[in-house]
């Protein structure tokens, strides 16, 4: 049985994580390809709400073996903590896996997105300071210290010595900024190396020997493909490929293995941080939509733009993807709306784009072409069956697909585990 990608179709949040759990029920692997621990996947159960930052969305199915790929990057700390913190929480992780290739994300890292956010001013990325772009740049220049370091404390402490000494003539000498303490570095990675040592494997072999063995095999994308870094809008993008593409190689699973690959798009738009949005509503809609969808960071607190769907950008996440189903989710959040609009094109001066141009400059006073739907007007957040939902939205639905090239097959029409509806249940 091959294995499922779940990746996000616009910029992150579009409710991943409740996906991947609910899926996971009927899967013997869930595997984490990408991002760190600046993503936050929200999965809403019975026995309370769990924010994931690092740990894949299928933890909370006993039965499912959890899975942190090569290509996420782990500041320890965050990891250990999240760990920690489920298992006070009575969930079981004695399944957890990590990829001793991933790479680690280290205090200077935080420091030096920190600085480089301060001195990019009015042109600042908005990343979430955690330190993930500084350690994928670090992975990318082969300058990065990744999990299997940390196995043999010797071997760790001639790498960091190197690192610590380069990021402190960058720290000091350009930034002017307080250096990194060697010693109290090392011994804190030793300690939180302890607790992860157990978990640590080749999970590339796992992962294949799972999809060999016939065994479901999840996928799980952190971010959203227009976060990508080749064909988002760079360089207000993540440092990873949330795409089908990069998913595959953070899991270590072959394109060849993918069955099926869900895209996860809100009913809505929604960003965070900098970065064009044609279609972002700046008026009390975009403020509804922002208050019905709490529309918050999970990590940050930060509010997210908030807009309407933008097929323009939708139709390339899907096309460069090859996705073979969609989930919309957050519909309920539209419930209260009598036209529903969708952004079709990007208009500059006279012309009309539809694709995402390479370089922003030229989105510069651009305005979205819209179209509108009917709004349904009636309380979704009850249905459970595709039959029960109104008709309006199911043109809605249509529309959407006619615009991205594939067939939604689930719908979201609230935050709980149960306000899943799967059209082929
Ligand atoms: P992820 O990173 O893609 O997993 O998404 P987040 O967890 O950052 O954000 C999704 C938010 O929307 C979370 O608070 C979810 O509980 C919530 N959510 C997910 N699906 C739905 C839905 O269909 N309707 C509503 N109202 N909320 C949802």
């Amino acid at each position: 049985m091959p294995a499922t990608i779940i990746m996000g179709g616009q910029w992150g949040d579009e409710g991943k994580g409740k996906l991947t759990d609910a899926l996971a029920a009927n899967a013997a692997m869930v595997v984490r390809a990408n991002g760190g621990s600046n993503a936050g996947h929200t999965v809403q159960t019975r026995n309370g709400t769990f924010k994931l930052r690092l740990v894949p969305s299928g933890i909370l199915n006993p039965h499912v073996r959890c899975v942190i790929g090569a290509g996420v990057v782990i500041e320890l700390a965050t990891l250990v903590e999240e760990l920690r913190g489920l298992r006070d929480r009575g969930i079981d992780t004695s399944s957890m896996l990590i990829s001793d290739r991933a790479h680690l994300v280290l205090p200077f890292h935080k420091r030096l997105d920190e600085l480089e956010e301060q001195r990019r001013e009015q042109d600042e990325i908005g990343t979430t300071l955690n330190g993930n772009g500084p350690a994928y740049a670090d992975k990318a220049s082969r300058h990065g210290l990744r999990v299997c370091d940390l196995q043999q404390p010797d071997i760790l402490r001639r790498k960091l010595a190197i690192e610590v000494d380069a990021k402190n003539q960058q720290l000091v000498g350009v930034f002017g900024a307080e250096p990194i303490e060697f010693d109290e570095l090392l011994e804190q990675l030793l300690e939180l190396a302890e607790f992860v040592r157990p978990m640590v494997v080749p999970t590339e072999v796992v992962v294949q020997d799972a999809i060999a063995a016939g065994e479901r095999v999840i996928v799980e994308c952190a971010q959203g493909a227009m976060l990508d870094i080749d064909y988002g809008t760079y360089p207000y993008v993540t440092s990873s490929s949330p795409t089908a593409a990069g998913a595959c190689q953070g899991a270590g699973v072959a394109p060849s293995q993918v069955e099926s690959v869900i895209g996860v798009y809100k009913a809505y738009s929604t960003r965070v941080g900098g970065g064009p949005m044609p279609a972002e509503l700046l008026d009390a809609t975009g403020e509804l939509i922002r208050t019905r969808g709490r529309e918050w960071g999970v990590n940050t607190g930060r509010p997210r733009r908030t807009g309407w769907f933008d097929a323009v950008a939708g139709r390339q996440t899907s096309r460069l993807s090859g996705i073979t189903e969609i989930a919309l989710t957050l519909v309920d959040v539209l419930d209260v709306f009598a036209e529903i609009g969708i952004c079709t094109g990007y208009r500059v001066g006279d012309a009309t784009l539809r694709h995402v141009p390479a370089l922003l400059d030229d989105l510069e006073g651009a305005t979205p072409r819209l179209e509108f739907a009917a709004g349904w007007l009636e309380d979704t957040t009850n249905a459970r069956q595709f039959g029960e939902l109104p008709q309006n939205l199911l043109a809605y639905l249509n529309l959407i697909e006619l615009h991205l090239g594939a067939p939604v097959r689930y719908v979201g029409i609230g935050p709980d585990r149960e306000q899943l509806i799967d059209r082929q249940a």
